[in-house]
């Protein structure tokens, strides 16, 4: 069985554009660019926090 493809990512809130939070994906499972909904610090609301390049 192949060893499954972890990669770092770094998500970004899509409204303010801060970088908050660091994670892996399984680039096997997630092959497009993930959105994620969480808080944003900046924003001081829950917003949607996408995929950086
Ligand atoms: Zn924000």
């Amino acid at each position: 069985m192949a060893a499954p493809k972890r990669k770092i990512i770094t998500l970004e809130c899509t409204e303010c554009g801060e970088r908050n939070y660091s994670t892996e994906k399984n680039t096997a499972n997630d092959a497009d660019r993930i959105e994620i909904i969480k808080f944003c610090p900046r924003c001081n609301k829950r917003t949607k926090h996408k995929e950086t390049k």
